[in-house]
């Protein structure tokens, strides 16, 4: 049989993927922290992992459990409940919502299992009191801290010892830790914040901790793949294995950690902090969410995929372009015909397959015919049908919430200057392109036609 190939941030090498156990396969993606739009830095784990598990399914049919959670319960939830103004639980299933539509835009095969973290605290807690009662983690002042110095393969994965890692991170100091790489399990909540009554008080899980819980209660204490972005690396799968192995005395908790690279914008990671985010919600009404998946694979996971307008605009035109030979088939394609994306993932050597099948049936062969169009299901895409399609293209798309948002600001700022033609004009501008603005006593709220 071919076999799957993947990068494994373990060894750092391109390795065959040897399952546990063919009949159990099990995947686990860390999934989103839900206090604000996810972007499309975010849409590119979301859709990598997406491809991993279509390919398991042709693998191993549906003996593959996915399981990809949500974080409900974070510092920075907290943080955005403050500066909006906004009820945690209204953040959260707000946000959650959102996501939601997202991974439906970008076709994302909903995972077998996704937990939400808030709903598995008893899980967390009883891995909280059965590491101090081994020995790894202790408590001071109602927190509860894993001591790093006794897991001696701290840093593997990192692939860095104790002091690189120190040096190289910021880490936040606390007169309650005995080593300053010490992490948090648990922390108090004050009486505002979310909480849960445990052995060291009122409190909270820590973030890593969530992870390591969830992963164990649907998928066992020794995984067969870990993804998720870059950057969690370290500080966040270091600790998940810490914590996992140390608590289940077992050599391994994944045997196999993927990891994508970021999208950037002018070679800088896409992230809130740096002001240059787009959400997902804005690029897919605006491009369709395969030409946004497809913008996705098109460069290789491991690798950063910078994200600008000729990128979306060359993959809109392949799209548009493969339209012209769309069927509504569900032949399977057979399994040598995919042998680029079990080369550990490799979608810009399959991108290029589906060209060389689009150029031979365009010739007239229709087996040809047949596997392009399952090529492209295969990878996600052809969601919609011929004619959904050229819909989507009748619809304006030049315009996102934030446009609208800073348009109706600038007539604000126009009225009370008393420019009421500029004002006027805004309002004629925003209702050409499908809004309709309302003033109300307190602000102006708007909707689509
Ligand atoms: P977060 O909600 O920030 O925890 O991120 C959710 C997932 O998106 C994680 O796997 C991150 O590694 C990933 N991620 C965040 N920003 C980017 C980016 N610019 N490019 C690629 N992946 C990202
Ligand atoms: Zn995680």
């Amino acid at each position: 049989m071919n076999s799957l190939k993947l990068t494994n941030s373990l060894s750092r090498k391109k390795e065959v993927f040897k399952p546990n156990n063919i009949k159990k396969i099990s995947l686990y993606a860390c999934g989103p922290t839900v206090y604000e739009s996810p972007h499309v830095g975010n849409a590119r784990t979301l859709v990598v992992f997406d491809v991993l598990f279509r390919v398991l399914k042709v693998l191993y049919n549906s003996n593959v459990t996915y399981v990809r959670n949500i974080t409900d319960v974070d510092d920075k939830i907290i943080e955005a409940s403050q500066n909006n103004k906004e009820d945690i639980n209204e953040i959260t299933n707000r946000v959650i919502k959102i996501f939601h539509e997202n991974c439906k835009s970008l076709n994302c095969l909903k995972p077998t299992i996704e937990p939400k973290a808030t709903e598995h605290i008893k899980e967390m807690i009883e891995m909280t009191s059965s590491l101090i009662k081994k020995g790894f983690a202790y408590e001071n002042k109602n927190h509860v801290f894993f001591a790093v110095s006794k897991f001696k393969d701290y840093g593997k994965l990192s692939n860095k010892n104790l002091d690189e890692l120190k040096a190289g991170s910021r880490i936040e100091i606390s007169d309650l830790k005995k080593n300053p790489m010490d992490f948090v399990l648990w922390k108090p909540s004050n009486e505002k914040d979310p909480g849960w009554d445990s052995p060291w008080g009122r409190g909270r899980p820590g973030w890593h901790l969530e992870c390591s819980a969830m992963s164990e209660k649907y998928l066992g204490k020794n995984l067969d793949i870990h993804g998720g972005g870059l950057d969690l690396i370290f500080p966040h799968h270091e600790n998940e294995i810490a914590q996992s192995c140390c608590n289940n005395n077992t050599k391994n908790f994944a045997n196999y950690w993927v990891h994508n690279g970021f999208v950037t914008i002018n070679k800088e990671k896409m992230s809130k902090s740096l002001g240059n985010i787009i959400s997902i919600t804005d690029a897919t009404k605006k491009y369709s969410g395969q030409v946004v998946r497809l913008a996705l694979l098109s460069a290789h996971y491991s690798q950063p995929l910078d994200w600008n307008n000729k990128l979306l605009e060359n993959q809109r035109a392949t799209i548009e372009k493969w339209y012209q030979l769309y069927e509504e088939n569900n032949e399977e394609i057979p399994l040598k015909e995919i042998d680029m994306l079990l080369d550990d993932l490799n979608t810009p050597g399959f991108i290029a397959k589906i060209h060389e099948l689009y150029a031979n049936a365009n010739k007239g062969d229709e087996k040809s015919k047949n596997f392009f169009n399952s090529a492209c299901k295969l990878i996600g895409l052809f969601d919609l049908t011929k004619n959904e399609w050229e819909e989507f293209k009748k619809v304006d798309k030049d315009i996102s919430e934030e446009f609208i948002e800073k348009k109706i600001k600038e007539r604000l700022v126009a009225k009370q200057k008393g420019d009421y033609k500029l004002a006027d004009k805004i309002r004629v501008e925003l209702a050409s392109k499908g809004v309709i603005i309302e003033d109300k006593k307190e602000k102006t709220t708007w909707k689509f036609k």
